[in-house]
């Protein structure tokens, strides 16, 4: 069955946005602490989808040695996983495109691996300064990028994006039958 990886910087709101998607509050808990997700956790949704929650990103004060192994970890992830249909990368609207999270697009176009910008925490935030932030991303991605990839503007503690989100999956998760049954 197809899925869908979740990924991001630790902090990012990632726990909430999944607990929003799977609206059982009990399966990914949240926490202020960064580091708890430390491995892959497998949710099923609608019996037809896997989200795949990875370990976040960017901890500041881990060792070398542990950033190395924790790369290794996800690149075999993406190495590996056959049923992988898109990740889903998650950035906080409020920071400008911070280069760990360009380097990770980049490696996952590199590998053919097609993936989504969820920015997350959208409720900080008045439209105006949404629509810059956006913006500003975009014009950012399109300094590499020849398309912008898809996007949703969510936010986990007013529950804006939730439709949007899950709505680009069954779409694409149709389409993927289509194809299969034509
Ligand atoms: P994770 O480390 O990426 O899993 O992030 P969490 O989901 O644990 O969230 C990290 C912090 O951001 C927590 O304090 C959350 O309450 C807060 N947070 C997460 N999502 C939102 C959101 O949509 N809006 C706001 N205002 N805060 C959020």
């Amino acid at each position: 069955i197809p899925e869908y990886a979740f990924i991001g910087r630790s902090n990012v709101g990632k726990s909430s946005l999944i607990n929003m998607l799977t609206d059982r509050r009990s399966l990914a808990k949240t926490s202020g602490r960064p580091g708890k997700t430390q491995l892959i956790n497998h949710f099923i949704i609608n019996d037809n989808w896997y989200l795949v929650d990875l370990p976040g990103y960017g901890y500041a004060r881990v060792s070398k040695t542990s950033k190395k192994k924790f790369q290794k970890f996800i690149t075999n992830y993406f190495e590996q996983r056959q049923q992988l249909v898109s990740a889903f990368v998650l950035v906080d609207i409020r920071h400008k495109p911070q280069p760990i999270d360009l380097e990770f697009m980049q490696y996952l176009g590199e590998n053919g691996i097609p993936f989504g910008i969820i920015f997350t925490k959208a409720d900080k935030l008045k439209p105006k300064a949404i629509d810059k932030q956006v913006d500003e991303y975009c014009q950012e991605l399109l300094k590499t990028w020849e398309e912008l990839p898809p996007y949703f503007i969510t936010s986990s503690s007013k529950k804006i994006g939730q439709e949007e989100v899950l709505n680009f999956i069954e779409a694409t998760n149709e389409e993927i039958e289509r194809l299969k049954n034509p």
